[in-house]
């Protein structure tokens, strides 16, 4: 059905490669293009060893827009899927621009010498890609991702008006490691450094960094202590949900991270500011990103479960309503399937089925969107397929 390319083989990336390779009805050529080319190489080997399909690789510099530029005129892909750093977005989407083809990715444009993330410099190229007739799906892995359509999914099929809404994410499992990040150390460690944010009665109000915390229940896993955190997918599901009067996301964090984090940043390692070290500008942060541990090396000896999912409350034929819709995603399942942990997947499939969204026509628009303004139905259904079921529980104690 449709030629796809997969920029940045770290984590995530392992995960599409493997996922768009099972679905090769959909995805019928398929390449992987990174900063190091040898990474792509043996990811490739490794799927073409589990599905029997075949993946192309090559070597890009993302943020060199005429290297990509003359990838994608050679390869030429329907669409491509950024799996690299938020610092990419753009660059990418450019290179989409000036060839004509569409764009998904799983995080928004973050500047590289300033910890702040937010769609403005992507929902700026909305007219461009409209003149252009090309896609742009933003935000497609679990939050943002499935979290935007859980909600999308509950306005339309369970209330009348949704007015409260809590993203609640918690990773129960255990990596065996005394600090480790789940996903890219420089990108994760920026976040929740940040100062908190959430949306009340028509207002952004701001907290103190992890400043709000609360113990949550979450099902089949239990109690953990979870902190009130700004998420990016709160910014564009406000906008899209003009009845949301509260929109808040929460993080489950044990102390031990807690206790390494605040050392960490003591200790001047979480600085994204360059200082002169033996004559050579380093980057703090990007120093400390290569002593720790590789996500993608947390797998083997990753145990328990992610719990991520949305709890709502609104009204529903005049009475109020409360929902809750979540997955539970088990670390040892996830690598035995693909090699890679469970944050990692669950960021995989939902971007690949984006991407399935868009080849099948469902999700194709010229435009720039976030996946909420998508038909949620389809991508729901195909969470139960792609190894990411979701449940629902109704009329509860949201605890919130
Ligand atoms: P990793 O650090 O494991 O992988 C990033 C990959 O991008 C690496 O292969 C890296 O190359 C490559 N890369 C970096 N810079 C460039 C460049 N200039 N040109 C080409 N390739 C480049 O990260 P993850 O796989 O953990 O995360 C990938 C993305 O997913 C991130 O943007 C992250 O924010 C997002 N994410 C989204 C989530 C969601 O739920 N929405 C949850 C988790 C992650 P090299 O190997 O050479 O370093």
């Amino acid at each position: 059905m449709g030629r796809v390319l997969i920029i940045g083989a770290g984590g995530v990336g392992t995960v599409v490669v493997n996922k768009v390779a099972q679905n090769h009805d959909v995805f019928t050529e398929i390449m992987l293009a990174s900063r190091t080319k040898s990474k792509c190489d043996a990811i490739a080997e490794d799927v073409k060893k589990r599905t029997g399909v075949s993946v192309q690789t090559a070597k890009v510099d993302a943020d060199n827009v005429p290297e990509l530029v003359k990838l994608f005129k050679e390869f030429k892909p329907e669409i491509v899927i950024n799996v690299a750093l938020p610092y990419q977005d753009l660059t990418i989407m450019d290179a989409c621009l000036e060839c004509g083809i569409s764009y998904l990715d799983t995080a928004n444009y973050e500047p590289l010498d300033e910890a702040h993330f937010e769609y403005s410099w992507q929902w700026a190229y909305k007219e461009r890609f409209e003149k252009a007739g090309i896609t742009a799906i933003l935000g497609c892995g679990f939050d943002p991702g499935v979290t935007s359509v859980y909600t999308a999914y509950a306005a339309k099929h369970h209330f009348d008006e949704i007015q409260y809404l809590d993203i609640v994410d918690c990773n129960a499992g255990n990596h065996h490691k005394a600090f480790a990040t789940n996903f890219n150390p420089e990108i994760n460690i920026r976040e929740i450094t940040q100062k908190g944010l959430y949306f009340e009665n028509g207002q952004w109000v701001e907290t103190k960094p992890l400043e709000i915390h609360k113990t949550l229940t979450y099902p089949r896993v239990g109690e953990f202590e979870s902190y009130l955190l700004h998420h990016e997918e709160l910014e564009s599901l406000v906008k899209n949900f003009p009845t949301l009067k509260r929109a808040r996301f929460w993080m489950t964090f044990g102390q031990e991270y807690l206790t390494h984090l605040r050392v960490i940043q003591n200790i001047g390692m979480s600085s994204i500011k360059p200082i002169d070290y033996n004559g050579q500008q380093i980057v703090p942060l990007q120093f400390l990103k290569a002593v720790l541990p590789n996500p993608q090396d947390l797998g083997e000896n990753y145990e328990g479960e992610t719990s991520i999912g949305c709890r709502i409350r609104g009204i529903k034929d005049g009475k109020e309503r409360t929902y809750y819709v979540y997955n539970n995603c088990s670390h040892e399942e996830a690598y035995k399937e693909t090699g890679a942990q469970g944050v990692s997947y669950t960021t995989g499939v939902p971007a690949t089925i984006g991407a399935m969204m868009f080849l099948q026509g469902l999700w194709k628009k010229p435009g720039v969107f976030n996946v909420e303004e998508f038909n949620p139905d389809p991508f729901m259904d195909q969470l139960n397929k792609q190894g990411l079921p979701w449940h629902e529980l109704f009329d509860i104690d949201l605890e919130l």
